[in-house]
């Protein structure tokens, strides 16, 4: 099982999964929109490939065709719709907004795979737009998501449900908060050496979870302690479920502890750097909250993703998956784990939001009431 991590819009990743054997592909939260909007900026210089950044469930190459985040470009600021993110496309111009629906199939054909599936986290349009061209593009797609308010949707799936693709194997883990209808995918292939792959979306992030939208503490708790936080950290390479003495003798002797691989988690957006920043905010005396934030800043410096992270390691460093540890119900002032949950999620919406101040003469066009036609209600 191979995973390529492809980096879109402001912040965004969409994932295409990869079952070697057969060559079919399975993408991950398609947030492509149906075409590229504006002109393609000529490129300076060819962006080199840069080999090195993890890319999958198995340590990956970079996609040829995929820029990292940022490469050559800082994009127009977000009001104008997208920061980075830039993507290669491949007439080799440079789109720092977005890339077409058309590019992504144009990775699914350079990778030699078939494009089967696509499985869709929620229905936020960062996460799923590119569903419904898709579609259309690739008849018998089918459109896995668990809201039927995902775009072209095919598959209504359910918690703990199971699929598969060739020998990828895929468990639907219902995930309600962030929206209502929040699914996150757990992926492994049975005997083989790769980690399995946790698609987290926006439920889980690198230090950090997701927004409770349409949702509560308490679900959220559930969803970080009771389903991902639950999920085995390490695994067994033959059953890639659960740590486990090796009993058939099939990785080792019979009895004794296989080496085990350690679960890998791809989330829906690079936010890691602000996360940390909170997490140190919230526990300052945390060593590996400070090393892994000097870390992210570094492969954020050098436009570079911080995925995947694993789960195990997330237990060190993102608050919110350590709500009874004392130093964080010192910062919240709460021990109940969900109360402390629950302030730690305020006080991060409200952690160094970036400032919207719009332009003088918007606020005098304001402060006159010229705008005030446009604010009434209908
Ligand atoms: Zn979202």
């Amino acid at each position: 099982m191979k995973v390529k991590v492809i980096s879109v819009l402001e912040d965004n990743y969409m994932y295409l999964v990869i079952e070697e054997s057969t060559r079919d592909a399975v993408a991950v939260d398609a947030a492509v929109p149906k075409r590229v909007r504006g002109r393609f900026a000529p490129r300076a210089a060819a962006a080199p490939p840069r080999p090195g950044w993890a890319a999958g469930s198995r340590s990956g190459d970079v996609p040829a065709a995929v820029a990292p985040r940022g490469v050559g470009v800082r994009g127009p600021s977000r009001a104008a719709g997208c920061i980075r993110g830039c993507v290669e496309h491949p007439t080799g111009g440079v789109d720092p907004c977005s890339a077409p629906v058309e590019w992504l199939l144009e990775i699914v054909r350079k990778e030699d795979v078939v494009l089967r599936a696509i499985l869709t986290t929620h229905h936020h349009w960062d996460h799923a737009r590119g569903n419904e061209e898709l579609a259309r593009l690739c008849p018998g797609l089918r459109v896995y998501g668990a809201d039927e308010r995902i775009g072209a949707l095919t598959h209504k799936v359910t918690h703990n449900q199971e699929l598969t693709f060739g020998a990828i194997r895929v468990r639907c883990l219902f995930t309600p908060c962030h929206t209502s209808g929040h699914m996150c995918y757990f992926m492994w292939e049975d005997g083989s050496p790769d980690a399995p792959a946790l698609f987290s979306g926006d439920t889980l992030f690198v230090g950090g979870c997701g927004k409770f939208f349409e949702g509560t503490a308490e679900q959220m708790y559930t969803n970080l302690t009771q389903i991902l936080g639950a999920l085995p950290k390490e695994t067994h390479p033959s059953t890639g479920l659960g740590l486990q003495r090796d009993q058939d003798g099939l990785d080792s002797a019979p009895g004794t502890w296989v080496t085990l691989a350690l679960q890998k988690v791809f989330c829906g957006h690079e936010c890691t750097v602000r996360n940390l920043k909170f997490a140190l905010k919230a526990e300052p005396e945390n060593e590996i909250v400070k090393k892994k934030l000097a870390w992210a800043k570094q492969r954020d410096d050098e436009d570079l993703p911080t995925v995947p992270s694993t789960l195990q390691e997330e237990f060190l460093y993102n608050p919110f998956l350590r709500v009874t540890e004392e130093p964080l119900q010192k910062f919240t002032g709460k021990t109940d784990p969900v109360e402390v949950l629950r302030i730690l999620r305020t006080e991060k919406d409200n952690f160094k939001k970036p400032k919207e101040r719009p332009n003088p003469q918007a606020m005098l066009a304001f402060d006159w009431g010229l705008f005030s036609p446009f604010l009434e209600k209908k």
